[in-house]
């Protein structure tokens, strides 16, 4: 008799685009994405943070003044995209915590990524937000809100 508990392909690829989440430095958002085929094999990650060679501690994460974060990050989607490397991503699946802005739509739209699955839209009512919807409706991409019947997967180093 095979285990019952084990967990769904949803739930593997979500805690993916968490555990990379987990890298990010920003301090007040951190969102990471997993990209997957339709064999279920994971194509490429990506967290949101600065472009290489772009030092955490030499470039700004904060919101408000003269140098913002938001002229250097990278997001989480555009990382997983370029990190895949030119791997064919048509018709892959993108998971990712927060569902994605206007400028990443655009990036998810044209690598061929058929389905986006998020776990949370806290910013539904933002500009970017319904540009952003607006643009993957258009385009054919599905977008589906991640279910599960658990509330936490957790991870032990220790046995
Ligand atoms: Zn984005």
């Amino acid at each position: 008799m095979k285990r019952k508990d084990y967990i769904s392909w949803d739930e593997y690829f979500m805690g993916v685009a968490i555990l990379a989440s987990k890298r990010s430095k920003d301090p007040n958002t951190q969102v990471g994405a997993c990209i997957v085929d339709n064999n279920n094999i994971i194509l490429s990650t990506g967290y949101n943070g600065f472009p290489f060679g772009c030092s955490d501690d030499d470039y700004p994460w904060c919101r408000d003044g003269e140098d913002t974060k938001y002229s250097y990050v990278v997001h989480a989607e555009l990382n997983a995209i370029l990190n895949a490397r030119g791997k064919n991503l048509k018709g892959a699946r993108l998971y990712v915590d927060l569902f994605p802005c206007n400028e990443c739509a655009k990036a998810i739209i044209q690598s061929g990524i058929a389905e986006v699955v998020y776990l949370y839209d806290k910013y539904a009512d933002s500009a970017a937000t319904v540009a952003s919807k607006r643009m993957l409706q258009s385009a054919g991409v599905a977008c589906r809100k991640f279910t599960s019947d658990k509330k936490s997967l957790s991870i032990d180093f220790e046995k």
